[in-house]
């Protein structure tokens, strides 16, 4: 083995010596406003010729567009690494507000970047991109076009942008303010206590269930006292976005939300068939557990409660080497980049005060490396943790060498290496585990996962979609929210479920952000793509890492149905691909049954 001791402290100042008072920082910002200028500059300079000039002036455009998004890029990251290091850094926050407004007048310049291109005549657009160099951006370089065309008037739409400011985001921010205020109640050692749901919902996770139990009741009636409140912020948040999409002429509320992850409503639909079609085994696994917890039925606020503790813990040394281990059985490339990762530097995991919680790896373009955040104490969901964010270094750095343009991936594969560095990780761990109770819990922990991507989410995904059909007819009362609710989870978990959480609606976040709609099925496509891929990985041994670096590659300038045929020859809009990943979770539960036989 490795005879070199890793340091769990990352290196910042190969970028930009100093932390937060960084002259070469500054230096940098000033270098990527300018680049933004020149960008701006050129798009303000163009009228289209439809004639062969245009290749050449949207290729040098392209230059600019490239060197100050990778200078913007490589200027965010620094910041998130700062602000996640130290919670107070107030610094970090002073240059967190500069690079916002630097991002705003990008914005501003790729707008009419795209407004533009839409004037070329669709014969010139051809002959434009026709050109060697253009060829391989003409996937993401016409989806923008296309999404300008779909949209109204340049004027029209600066309207929109202006009055979402205080008529759509504000509803989301409403929704931030509101839950920032609830308090939930909850005795502890004889001494009430007022938690904030953050703190509450922590407690879903307690092995004890009267104090899931408890904290249910009072989560419920917490939710429901704002319930007027937040009733009416989804209602007009939903509202705006569907009158929006009715000006555009958008029908399908899911037009938008499957363009951003490139993908047709026929394989989202065939997925989810999929998912349906395999419930039972799930609703046998819910009903085992249970059983196990000497209970007739599980009731929501069970979902999240572990099987039990593992006592054995690894050291940072030992994870990483374990990492690498079976990394390498996979490949000898995700090996070797895991290797360089540790050597170099690349991780901040000690487990000290002041450390933003969370994980997260970010990307510095412009240096080709990345940077992962997290706080390592040992535990075996450490270890996936540090597994998992590894995955994510690894689709960039698989990635390099590649136009920026087409290394901007959407949400549903954005979690592709990641998982699937995850996945070989958590087996590995399920294999090696030291005895059959500690088998179990890192078992349970995976399941528990899968019922949360194919049941939770699911749940999210019907109410949301049957919500906006409502909604389309006009504002939906609380008590026609929390029916919807119940019903979407009924259907959802089968009716395995003693209680459910009818106020789900006020008390999940993600159906009131505002920066991307419809943020639940991704997660479960990334999810489930990721498990497929694997399935394949383990059919076909080693050899298989080339093909899945070539499939990294591409992540970012096709669809995801052209991704699956021309990688794994699969059709997402057929079902075996989703029986093949649904499978994979489904040996799991298989496992679980035959180990709590009896
Ligand atoms: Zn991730």
């Amino acid at each position: 083995m490795t005879a070199v001791t890793y340091s769990d402290i990352w290196d910042l100042d190969v970028f930009f010596k100093g932390g937060s008072d960084s002259s070469d920082f500054k230096n940098h910002l000033k270098h990527t406003e300018e680049s933004i200028k020149q960008f701006a500059l050129r798009v303000n300079d163009w009228t289209p010729q439809n004639s062969p000039e245009d290749s050449k002036y949207l290729k040098e455009l392209l230059e600019y567009f490239e060197a100050a998004a990778k200078k913007l890029r490589q200027a965010g990251a620094f910041i998130s690494c700062l602000q996640a290091q130290n919670t107070a850094d107030q610094n970090a926050y002073t240059l967190d507000a500069l690079v916002t407004s630097l991002r705003a007048s990008f914005n501003t310049a790729i707008g009419a970047f795209e407004n533009l291109i839409t004037t070329i005549t669709d014969e010139g657009w051809e002959q434009i991109l026709a050109d060697e160099e253009l060829k391989n951006l003409s996937f993401v370089l016409t989806e923008r076009r296309e999404r300008a065309k779909e949209m109204l008037s340049k004027e029209e739409e600066a309207i929109i942008n202006s009055l979402e400011v205080d008529g759509y985001h504000s509803w989301g921010q409403l929704y931030d303010l509101i839950v920032s205020k609830i308090k939930v109640p909850f005795i502890e050692n004889g001494k009430e206590q007022k938690l904030s749901v953050g703190q509450a919902f922590n407690k879903f996770s307690s092995p004890v269930r009267e104090v899931r139990a408890a904290i249910f009741k009072n989560w419920e009636q917490a939710w429901g006292e704002q319930a007027d409140f937040l009733g009416k912020t989804l209602n007009h948040l939903s509202g705006f976005r569907l009158t929006v999409y009715d000006k555009r002429g958008w029908e399908n509320v899911l037009a938008e939300p499957l363009k951003i992850n490139r993908m047709k409503q026929e394989t989202l639909e065939t997925m989810w068939a999929v998912i349906s079609e395999n419930k039972q085994k799930l609703v046998d696994y819910l009903e085992r557990k249970a059983k196990l917890l000497g209970l007739k039925k599980l009731s929501w606020f069970d979902l999240d409660a572990p099987y039990g503790n593992t006592e054995s813990k690894m050291s940072y040394q030992e994870g990483a080497e374990f990492i690498e281990q079976n990394f390498a059985k996979f490949g000898e490339k995700m090996a070797v980049f895991a290797k360089k990762a540790f050597e170099d530097q690349w991780i901040e995991a000690a487990d000290r005060p002041g450390k933003a919680p969370g994980g997260f790896c970010t990307f510095f373009p412009e240096s080709e490396q990345s940077r992962i955040f997290m706080t390592y104490s040992g535990t075996p969901s450490n270890v996936s943790t540090l597994a998992h964010e590894l995955g994510h270094g690894f689709h960039t750095y698989s990635m390099r060498g590649i136009h920026h343009l087409n290394r901007m991936y959407a949400m549903n594969v954005a979690e592709t290496a990641s998982t699937f560095a995850e996945m070989i990780v958590a087996d590995a761990s399920v294999k090696n585990a030291k005895n059959e109770v500690e088998k179990l819990v890192l078992l349970d922990d995976k399941i528990q996962r899968t019922v949360a991507l194919l049941m939770n989410i699911h749940a999210r995904f019907l109410f949301e979609t049957r919500f906006y059909e409502e909604r389309k007819l006009g504002p939906v009362s609380v008590e026609s929210l929390n029916e919807l609710m119940l019903q979407a989870q009924k259907d959802a978990y089968c009716n395995a479920l003693e209680e459910y959480h009818p106020l789900f609606w006020a008390s999940k976040l993600h159906f009131f952000i505002t920066g991307v709609p419809f943020y639940n099925f991704p997660y479960t496509f990334g999810y489930l793509f990721s498990l497929g891929i694997y399935a394949q990985a383990l059919e076909e041994g080693k050899g298989y890492e080339e093909k899945y670096i070539a499939l990294l590659r591409d992540t970012a300038s096709m669809t995801v149905e052209d991704l699956a045929q021309k990688h794994l020859q699969v059709n997402l809009t057929q079902k075996d691909f989703w029986q093949k990943a649904v499978g994979i979770c489904l040996d799991d539960i298989d496992e679980f049954l035959t180990l709590t036989e009896g």
